[in-house]
């Protein structure tokens, strides 16, 4: 009689208490199943990543003498949904009891929810171990406030967790947050690091996704995948990012050029999704390097805000609004997403850049997803469920836990407002200065109407006007509001004349 113990794809934390001893009694189960790679496409390399990672989770846990058993994508005995091969492989093993770690998508928590239905047996869950805050925190911590913002929530991660505090519990460096520090255009100088991830050879799993038909798109060297698939090696690409980068990342955090799609980031939220590592040991490391070295602040501060604010932040508003909250949809966006969503083959310099680079990196960082792709999506209208599934499918760390809220609600708005305070949109002038797009781009910043004006600019006036009855009582939109009454009602009629023909012709810009 077994125990059968379930671990995800993006369950590969080998820290967690299930692997402390090897028993003999349990029995560890992980498959590459076409229910989970095919339910929306999926980038290439993020299948390819993420095989390879669980295919070396379960080659490290044979070494410490587990006893495991892995179902490759093609394993003849591979029945290819989770219900349907734990049937045989309960049967087989004589399992008398299932054990799943929390999973972090809904979908699955309600499959495996029902795992009690399907198997006359105990089943029983556990915590991933992985997270700071559990799934309610966020709920409970915003129950008598009015308003759900990231920043509340952070200061008081802080304060639990003594994260860049004094003593007398005030915030180390004076201030909770640096953010005002951290919009620095880049023109070439401090010189970026070059790419320090590790390189795979994944022509064997890439050959079988192939024999099996999986659905993915998107460029791969197959020979030369960039991604770790290792603690490891994730650790390595920590200790790099720190070595190297940190110091810079405030200041650059939200530039963008065109000679460099990486900057200063680090590459380690695939890392961190797949739980090769703790956010716990991010933030340690991080704060340690800070009383070692003389790193400044705003970057420190800058990099922990994204772990433990954000990230905890983001999986607390999936947990409180799920079900529903991916049908969100607060100024009823029909528009389909555009062809060169898929291909990068627009004039538009900033989404051209960006989509090229998504398609060949599966990656984009926060501010090329933000206000470039983001920014666009929303000022044109795109349905924000297409937008969600193109987002979910590209990006290497998309999971929808934390893609969705990031997509649906801080860049589309689709819940109107439970996340930001407002839409993050832009005119052209935002991206002008904080990346060099716009002067290789046939279109003009500066210009608002006429053939070459930059579509951003007609459509963001068009987006305001129209949402005006949603948006107006903002207060944070009053400056934008006032402009608009100001503007004289030729210009006005001219703005949304052009944004019409842009959006009419919106596969051809
Ligand atoms: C529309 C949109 C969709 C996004 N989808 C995802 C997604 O599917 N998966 C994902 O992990 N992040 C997502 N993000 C957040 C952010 O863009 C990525 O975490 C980041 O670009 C990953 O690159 P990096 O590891 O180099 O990050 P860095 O810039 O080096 O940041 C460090 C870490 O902070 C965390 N982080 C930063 N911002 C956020 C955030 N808003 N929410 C959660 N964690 C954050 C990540 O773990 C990241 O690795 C999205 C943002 C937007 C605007
Ligand atoms: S001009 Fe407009 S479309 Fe071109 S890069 Fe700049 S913001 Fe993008």
């Amino acid at each position: 009689m077994k125990i059968l113990r379930l671990i995800l794809g993006d369950q590969l934390n080998s820290n967690h208490s299930w692997f402390k001893d090897s028993d003999h009694d349990y029995l560890y189960v992980m498959m590459e199943i076409k229910d989970e790679t095919n339910y929306v496409k999926h980038h290439i390399q993020k299948i390819l990543a993420i095989f390879a990672a669980m295919r070396h989770f379960n080659h490290e846990l044979q070494i410490k003498n587990f006893n495991t058993l892995y179902l490759k994508i093609s394993d003849e005995r591979n029945k290819q949904t989770f219900i349907k091969n734990l049937a045989w492989i309960v049967e087989k093993n004589n399992v008398h009891k299932i054990e799943y770690q929390e999973p972090d998508e809904y979908r699955l928590d309600a499959l495996f929810q029902g795992f009690i239905n399907y198997f006359n047996i105990p089943v029983q869950s556990c915590s991933s171990e992985h997270f700071y805050a559990n799934r309610e925190s966020v709920k409970e911590f915003f129950t008598d406030k009015k308003q759900w913002r990231m920043e509340y929530f952070y200061r008081h991660m802080r304060k639990k967790h003594n994260v860049l505090m004094e003593p007398d519990s005030t915030p180390h460096g004076g201030k909770w947050n640096f953010d005002a520090d951290n919009r620095k255009f880049w023109n070439g100088e401090p010189k970026a690091a070059s790419d320090l991830r590790p390189h795979h050879n994944l022509e064997d799993i890439y050959d079988e996704i192939k024999k099996e038909k999986i659905i993915f798109f998107g460029n791969c060297d197959v020979k030369n995948v960039r991604w770790p698939i290792s603690r490891q090696e994730s650790l390595q690409l920590l200790d790099t990012f720190i070595a190297t980068n940190l110091v810079y990342f405030g200041d650059y955090q939200d530039a963008m050029h065109d000679q460099n799609w990486f900057l200063f980031h680090s590459f380690l939220s695939f890392a961190l999704n797949t739980k090769m590592i703790s956010p716990m040991e991010v933030v340690d490391k991080v704060q340690a390097a800070y009383q070692e070295k003389d790193l400044p602040i705003a970057s420190v501060e800058g990099f922990i805000r994204q772990i433990l604010g954000w990230r905890e932040y983001i999986r607390g508003i999936y947990w409180s609004f799920m079900p529903g909250y991916e049908s969100n949809n607060f100024f009823s966006h029909r528009r389909p997403l555009p062809d060169w969503f898929w291909s990068g083959e627009t004039r538009m310099n900033c989404l051209a850049t960006a989509i090229k680079q998504s398609l060949d990196q599966s990656y984009a960082h926060h501010i090329q997803r933000l206000m470039v792709v983001g920014n666009f999506a929303l000022l044109a209208g795109l349905k924000p469920e297409e937008v969600h599934h193109w987002y979910l499918g590209i990006y290497i760390d998309a999971f929808e836990w934390v893609e969705l809220p990031n997509t649906l609600g801080m860049s589309q708005y689709a819940d109107g407002g439970q996340l930001a305070s407002k839409p993050y949109v832009s005119s052209a002038s935002y991206i002008n200065k904080m990346s060099n797009y716009c002067k290789s781009c046939h279109y003009d910043f500066k210009k608002r109407v006429g053939d070459n004006a930059c579509p951003f600019n007609s459509l963001y006036w068009n987006f305001f006007a129209t949402h005006q009855d949603k948006l107006a009582k903002n207060q944070r939109l009053g400056i934008v509001y006032n402009q608009l009454k100001k503007m004289d009602t030729k210009q006005k009629q001219q703005l949304m004349e052009q944004s019409q023909i842009f959006l009419k012709n919106i596969n051809a810009i």
